[in-house]
């Protein structure tokens, strides 16, 4: 079983993938909690390119480089685990790219997402929960967290409304592999309905 996290940044991807990772264990599946950029050795080293040089790396050349980092992962971190049982829980897959490099950078949706296709030979979770939030929340919600939010100060607030509304876009589409949910709401709520729709697929 493979489930994915997207959203914005500051929309809570990395709290809700570990709380569901925890209580999966808690069940006694085996969880490999993993995450792009950077869920492999040779992905760390790309996710320190892609972020140190955010807003100077060619689009396309971005869009490349998420996209090795995704091939390198599936091939050696995701789909060894799928192959031995385990349930893999990830933070971003390839709507993250779709969003980012596709609406973010302005790129063609199809192809950033025939792009990654091709990179991980068609790999597709089960289930992706979008976490939907205004990224104004969002930011404030970083802030008062005191966590970095470089990424809301990097671009301009219209990227990452592009990139919200190309999110959604991605789950309109695509209504039986998405949960959708404000992910304005409580953690421990939010936590509770995806545990109720992960259950009904163990
Ligand atoms: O989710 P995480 O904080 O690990 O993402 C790192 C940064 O990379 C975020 O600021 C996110 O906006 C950016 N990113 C991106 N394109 C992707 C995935 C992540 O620009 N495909
Ligand atoms: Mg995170």
């Amino acid at each position: 079983l493979w489930i994915t996290f997207e959203g914005g940044d500051g929309s809570g991807k990395t709290t809700q993938s570990a709380l569901l990772s925890a209580w999966l264990g808690e069940q006694g599946r085996t969880v490999l909690h993993t995450r792009e950029p950077g869920g492999s050795e040779v992905g760390q080293l790309i996710r320190d390119i892609v972020l140190h040089h955010r807003g100077d790396i060619a689009p396309r050349a971005e869009a490349l480089l998420y996209a090795a980092d995704r091939a390198h992962h599936v091939a050696t971190v995701v789909r060894p685990a799928l192959d031995r049982g385990d349930v893999v829980i990830q933070d971003r897959y390839l709507d993250s790219s779709v969003a980012y490099q596709g609406a973010g950078r302005v790129l063609d949706a199809g192809e950033v997402r025939d792009l990654s296709l091709w990179a991980t030979e068609g790999a597709l979770p089960a289930l992706t929960v979008l976490l939907d939030l205004d990224p104004q929340i969002a930011r404030h919600r970083l802030d008062a967290d005191d966590k970095p939010f470089d990424r809301l100060e990097a671009e301009k607030a219209e990227f990452h409304e592009r990139v919200r509304a190309a999110f959604l876009a991605l789950a309109e589409a695509e209504p039986e592999r998405f949960l959708v949910l404000d992910a304005a709401q409580p953690a421990e709520q939010l936590a509770a309905t995806v545990r109720e729709r992960v259950a009904a697929l163990l």
